[in-house]
């Protein structure tokens, strides 16, 4: 039982954060509006930077509720096929919707766009198959942050 309060816990935290980031991108919203109004009413003014700025911060929190909403869908045992966007269970490799092969570390934790290296370099020596033991794995579901 206390397995799963947590969970649900934790569930809630990433829900509770996808509103505030809704929030805010209904407050940039209304900047942007009135930032253009007032371009419109007023051709000296220019404010295409502030309104370039709050696009971009709309777009970022665009992608973070995404990040959100696949650590809900993991947090659940479920993952989302990038392809056609049907959930699927977290241990398949194949969506059973469309047949789309997963990356096989989907199943093992969420990975955040942040995390993801900016630039990945060539790698050029021959590269050894990946040897992760089961217990590993778990271990680092466990303490993720
Ligand atoms: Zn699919």
């Amino acid at each position: 039982m206390a397995l799963f309060d947590s969970k649900a816990k934790v569930i809630q935290g990433y829900e509770k954060s996808i509103n505030d980031k809704n929030l805010s991108i209904k407050r940039y919203y209304d900047e942007i509006g009135r930032l253009y109004y007032g371009q419109y009413k007023d051709n000296n003014v220019d404010v295409t930077k502030d309104i370039n700025n709050r696009c971009d911060a709309v777009t970022k929190l665009y992608r973070d509720i995404e990040e959100l909403k696949h650590k809900i869908l993991f947090e659940k045992g479920l993952k989302l096929c990038p392809a056609c966007k049907t959930e699927n269970n977290l241990e398949y490799s194949f969506c059973f919707k469309c047949g789309n092969k997963f990356d096989p570390e989907s199943a093992k934790r969420v990975i955040m766009a942040d995390e993801l290296p900016a630039k990945v370099e060539p790698v050029e020596e021959e590269v050894e198959d990946e040897e992760v033991d089961e217990e590993e794995v778990e271990e680092e579901s466990k303490d993720e942050e």
